[in-house]
């Protein structure tokens, strides 16, 4: 049963209202230790290492565990997936407090998994930090904020993948957006962008980078996973009064940039 650990006593999170459940700290949410090793999701991310497997990565196995959003941290070849993702009780509290739940459903899952494998296989190969990386994609040190671009709904120079055109945020976006295409067994990309040269041009280069460090080591092994959410202290209270601070900034952010899209957002 998931029980959370309150004051030292444990209640199942079935019975607990949202005003208790809010109090509560992420390190209380003993079921979270696991690194997705059972439970609904073990399957995704088994989906996940059997892509990487198809697409000729035999070496890439990134660590999953819940942290609180979806991460790749710097550096290192691990994946955090959000915590509400746990739990249906969870999911409700995150669908009241932000009104939505990213990566609710199987599919939307794996097109978010595939994209935070793409910075793994960057974290474990660095082949951002190379010339040709930056002819394709663009500068991966230009400042961002992921929630705050004025992306063209028609340009035909990105992939498509995550919703919101996600792949124009950032050349690491763009990066990680491609490599997810690639990675997608159904994407069918050869024929699906054969007329968007510029997409294209990046889906090529992607899967050629895949076929030359497909069977490579990674050159990291996996550090301890310091973002898990067992580790942190912060309150849901705190943690979604944050969010929504971000979310209304972000949203204000982008109306200014629609208004002036020459605006600096960072
Ligand atoms: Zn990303």
């Amino acid at each position: 049963m998931s029980e959370i650990l309150l004051r030292g006593k444990a209640i199942p999170l079935e019975k607990i209202d949202n005003r208790v459940l809010l109090s509560a700290r992420l390190c209380d949410l003993k079921f979270l230790k696991m690194k997705l090793e059972k439970g609904r999701l073990r399957g995704l991310v088994d989906k996940l290492y059997s892509d990487l497997d198809q697409a000729g990565l035999s070496q890439l196995r990134p660590t999953v565990y819940f942290g609180d959003e979806w991460f790749s941290p710097e550096g290192i070849p691990s994946i955090a997936v959000p915590f509400y993702l746990a739990h249906p009780r969870l999911m409700a509290l995150e669908s009241a407090m932000m009104n939505h739940v990213e990566g609710r459903t199987p599919g939307w899952f794996m097109k978010l998994i595939r994209h935070e494998s793409g910075h793994c296989f960057d974290h474990a190969y660095r082949v951002s930090q190379t010339k040709k990386w930056s002819q394709i994609f663009g500068n991966p040190e230009l400042k961002y904020r992921p929630d705050i671009y004025l992306p063209n709904r028609h340009s035909k120079d990105f992939v498509r993948n995550l919703p919101g055109f996600y792949a124009q945020a950032h050349p690491d976006e763009d990066f990680a957006e491609t490599f997810a295409v690639i990675v997608n067994p159904k994407s069918n990309w050869e024929k699906k962008y054969r007329n968007w040269p510029a997409a294209f041009e990046k889906l090529s280069y992607v899967a050629d980078l895949i076929r030359k460090y497909g069977d490579r080591k990674p050159h990291l092994e996996d550090k301890p996973d310091f973002y898990n959410a067992i580790r942190m202290r912060t309150t849901l209270s705190s943690l979604y009064q944050k969010r929504i601070k971000a979310k209304k900034y972000a949203t204000k952010a982008v109306s200014n940039l629609t208004e002036n899209p020459h605006l600096s957002i960072v």
